[in-house]
């Protein structure tokens, strides 16, 4: 059965996903700021003191958009307190943690400490929420059609609809671990690869600023 975690990086680059299999580095990485998804309430308190919080943002356009969020996100509260924390899934093809569990009606939640697109969630995070839906409702013999993504460091909660084209990016992650290659090809878009740690023995050359600028 596959890793969530192993869709999701199938998703960013296939390549990445072959290297870290062949060094066998799924150590999971120290995650600053992880926690602050369980302490919504007290960071939007005005007498907490934000200044040395791992937010990747200024204390004010946090709260702001943890205000936000909270006017925002229906199941707040919810995922405040969820029913469950760090639940292990095991679906049909797919099982992993999902980092919270909403009782009823039953949703994930992901939790990221990276940085948010400006709306809606990067595709391997809608990748990893739809393989733990997709687990959660074999689990319970039942249809789930919501997922949430929290970038936890910048205040935001994102909801997630388990539409027909979210599902086909499910399956396309799912045949591309499947079909892995040995190495797939290198990525085009060579933005991703600026902080690959397997840059070197990808071969891949970022462009320096100086190239940038004069090349
Ligand atoms: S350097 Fe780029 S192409 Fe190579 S593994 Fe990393 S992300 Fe993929």
């Amino acid at each position: 059965m596959i890793a969530f975690t192993e869709l999701a990086l199938a998703t960013y680059c296939p390549r990445k996903l072959y290297y870290r299999r062949k060094n066998d580095d799924f150590e999971a990485p120290d995650q600053p700021g992880f926690e602050l998804a369980f302490r919504y309430p007290s960071l939007l308190d005005a007498a907490t003191d934000l200044t040395d919080e791992p937010i990747a943002i200024s204390p004010a356009s946090f709260r702001k958009n943890l205000r936000r969020t909270r006017r925002r996100v229906d199941r707040f509260d919810e995922l405040c307190s969820p029913a469950r924390r760090s639940v292990y899934l095991a679906g049909r093809d797919a099982h992993g943690v999902a980092h919270k569990l909403l009782a009823d009606p039953p949703a994930p939640s992901i939790v990221s400490v990276g940085t948010p697109p400006s709306t809606g969630v990067w595709e391997p995070h809608a990748v990893r929420a739809v393989a733990a839906t997709k687990a959660l409702a074999y689990e319970r013999e039942t249809k789930i059609e919501t997922a949430y993504v929290e970038y936890a460091t910048h205040g935001l909660i994102r909801e997630l609809e388990i539409t027909g084209r979210r599902r086909a990016q499910y399956r396309r992650a799912v045949r591309t671990v499947e079909t892995l290659g040995d190495p797939p090809p290198r990525l085009q878009q060579r933005t991703k690869c600026r902080s690959c740690a397997y840059r070197e023995s990808c071969g891949v050359r970022t462009e320096s600023l100086f190239t940038r600028l004069f090349g």
